[in-house]
């Protein structure tokens, strides 16, 4: 329990929770241990108790659904969000199930099969749903190791990097362009990140595209305060790095049928590696992230406090 425990609070360290939220993770198993939820209120006040009861609430519901038919996983999912009043519960519950792929990393017993399946019809979308990138693309990238480890494997040598060289990659590559936006006067905001292998698998497959086809493998992305400082950046990009033919976008003058806006282009960026850079106004990146989480919450009609 402990290793498990401890290693669930640096999950949820490394995405930014709250104290109350890391405790309720190290304290996940003891309500019962520890004589009940009175006992948590009393050593740990009311917030941390209320956490810990609502983890164990999902806890018990995953026995339950162990094995949910495919068309169940939508009213597992809304199930999940419906049945918690604190949105910190569910990231505890996503930081657990990330947890116990690692150990199964170590531990290759038959059943991770079955955890890994779960992760990705549930957990993910949820993560996903949440906005919490570092727990979905973990519990992604090992779920598909575990159910899929030759396509895995394969992916992973065709990248030649490990995911800490390709992060530093993306952190080099971003302080270049920094430093040349600066000095053509763009103030922009900048983020990266490298593609994880699920989703590089998920694009090959749903597009027909050979690896070298995968443009967006690395990328970058420019928030600009103006359209204008979007095409300065846009010059800016291209004067630093070449382009590749054919693989910019300009969906700023011609928005896509969802109004999604921003600028799109490839280009052979540091070490002849391709990088993928995205450029939009801040008014445009608030459409493109939030205009979604709306739409799920629109959707899914979830049981929304403020707090949520
Ligand atoms: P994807 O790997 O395309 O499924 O995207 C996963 C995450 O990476 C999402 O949070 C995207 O917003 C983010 N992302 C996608 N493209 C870029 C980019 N060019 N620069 C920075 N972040 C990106
Ligand atoms: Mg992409």
């Amino acid at each position: 329990v402990w290793p498990h425990a401890l290693g669930l609070a640096a999950g949820l360290a490394g995405v930014g929770v709250d104290g109350a939220t890391r405790a309720a993770g190290v304290l996940f198993a003891l309500p019962k241990q520890l004589g009940g939820l009175e006992r948590l209120r009393a050593e740990f006040g009311p917030e941390v108790a209320a956490l810990a009861g609502g983890v164990e609430k999902l806890y018990r519901l995953r026995v339950a659904t162990r094995a949910g038919a495919e068309q169940q996983n939508e009213v597992l999912r809304k199930m999940v969000l419906g049945m918690v009043e604190d949105v910190r519960v569910v990231l505890v519950r996503l930081a657990s199930r990330t947890q116990t792929l690692r150990w199964f990393a170590k531990n290759p017993l038959a059943e991770r099969e079955g955890y890994a399946r779960e992760s990705l019809d549930i957990y993910s979308p949820l993560a996903n749903r949440l906005g919490v990138w570092q727990l979905k693309w973990e519990l992604e990238d090992l779920s598909f190791r575990f159910l899929e480890p030759d396509l895995y494997r394969k992916i992973a040598q065709m990248l030649e990097e490990r995911r800490g060289e390709r992060e530093q990659y993306i952190r080099d590559a971003m302080a270049a362009l920094r430093a040349a936006l600066e000095a053509a006067g763009v103030q922009a905001e900048i983020a990266g990140r490298p593609k994880h292998i699920y989703s590089i698998w998920n694009k090959m497959r749903s597009k027909g595209l050979e690896f070298s086809q995968v443009y967006d493998v690395r990328a970058v992305r420019v928030i600009a305060p103006s359209v204008r400082d979007c095409y300065t950046a846009l010059g800016v990009v291209h004067d630093l790095w070449q382009p590749i033919p054919k693989e910019f976008d300009d969906y700023i003058s011609r928005p896509k049928g969802n109004h999604y806006q921003s600028l799109h282009t490839a280009v052979i960026g540091p070490g002849g590696k391709t990088l993928e850079v995205q450029i939009r106004t801040e008014g445009m990146h608030r459409q493109a992230e939030y205009g979604v989480a709306a739409h799920w919450q629109y959707k899914e009609k979830a049981k929304t406090s403020k707090d949520f």
